[in-house]
């Protein structure tokens, strides 16, 4: 398995989307995340420090796109 890395909002609000640099919209749905936790704080950490606390909301975002 690849080496999976994330944006988080690990402290508010427990949300992370998936960096994937091989979609061209994931560049949006970042934007959006990031926008949306602006003022929050937002790391880029791997998927396996998140994920067992953390909600995925890239779906959910990419419906907004
Ligand atoms: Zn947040």
């Amino acid at each position: 398995m690849s080496f999976v890395r994330v944006r988080a909002c690990i402290l508010r609000c427990k949300e992370y989307v998936i960096i994937n640099p091989n979609d061209p919209n994931n560049q949006k749905l970042i934007k959006l995340f990031e926008g949306k936790h602006r003022g929050h704080a937002i790391v880029s950490v791997a998927l396996s420090e998140v994920k067992d606390y953390c909600k995925n909301v890239g779906k959910q975002l990419k419906e907004e796109i």
